[in-house]
């Protein structure tokens, strides 16, 4: 399977063929779509074909491995056949505000020390943990220091590492409650040029401009040295 979303976070669609079907959803020949995964829920959207098209609320990994994607359709929908040529179109508006939120939250982690224990991507609002002490965060300077590094307009970027230079390079995990994707032979890291480098699978926009702008909305205790930092869009 042509996980196409990986290289290109921007494609919003593609032609496909449908490879099989079962009931937990269609698995096609490649795919735009994300599937849920590294704190980020998967895509939505359609997949249209000669007579028809079906909307697929949901996306998700099989057991087949990273790139086992399973397109799950809307309660109801039959599903088109095995060999069935379709185009695949996510929803980009959610998509988007997804990547912009993601990209955010490397930004976050880069502000705020301490290592992170958790964290939710959602298209309206997105959090993470951070395994700190009594220490009180400041929301006015974490949103001040997050938006700054969004005016910078920094390069986001990607590149690939072997498992083994992963393995010698544990400085680089600041998410405890996520495992690197190690076994392919190669991890791939995000690059937030200067600010933040760190294993990740998702999304992101190609620019921190892109984000646009967030905002603090809330800062809570969730026990012992967990403090559950929630960030908003500004739009
Ligand atoms: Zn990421």
């Amino acid at each position: 399977m042509d996980a196409l979303f990986r290289d290109d976070a921007y494609a919003q669609r593609c032609t496909a063929t449908v490879v099989s079907v079962d009931e937990r959803g269609i698995r096609l020949d490649r795919t735009v779509f994300y599937p849920t995964g590294g704190g980020q829920p998967g895509d939505s959207g359609v997949l249209r074909f000669d007579g028809g098209e079906i909307r697929i609320a949901d996306t998700v990994k099989g057991d087949g491995g990273p790139d086992d994607v399973i397109h799950v359709p809307e309660d109801g929908a039959a599903p088109p056949a095995p060999g069935t040529a379709v185009e695949a179109v996510i929803d980009w508006e959610r998509r988007h505000r997804h990547m912009r939120m993601h990209t955010a939250l490397h930004l976050l982690c880069a502000v705020v020390p301490g290592s992170v224990t958790g964290g939710q991507i959602g298209a309206d609002k997105s959090r993470l943990d951070f395994n700190v002490p009594a220490a009180s965060l400041d929301k006015d300077a974490i949103a001040a220091a997050v938006n700054a590094l969004i005016a910078a307009d920094t390069t986001v970027g990607t590149r690939w590492i072997t498992d083994e230079e992963m393995a010698a390079a544990p400085e680089l995990v600041r998410t405890m409650s996520v495992k690197p994707p190690t076994g392919s032979g190669r991890v791939r890291l995000l690059d937030v040029e200067g600010v933040d480098l760190q294993p990740c699978g998702g999304t992101h926009v190609a620019r921190t401009g892109e984000i646009g702008g967030i905002e603090v909305t809330k800062i809570e205790n969730k026990g012992k040295q967990n403090r559950r930092v929630v960030i908003a869009l500004k739009d």
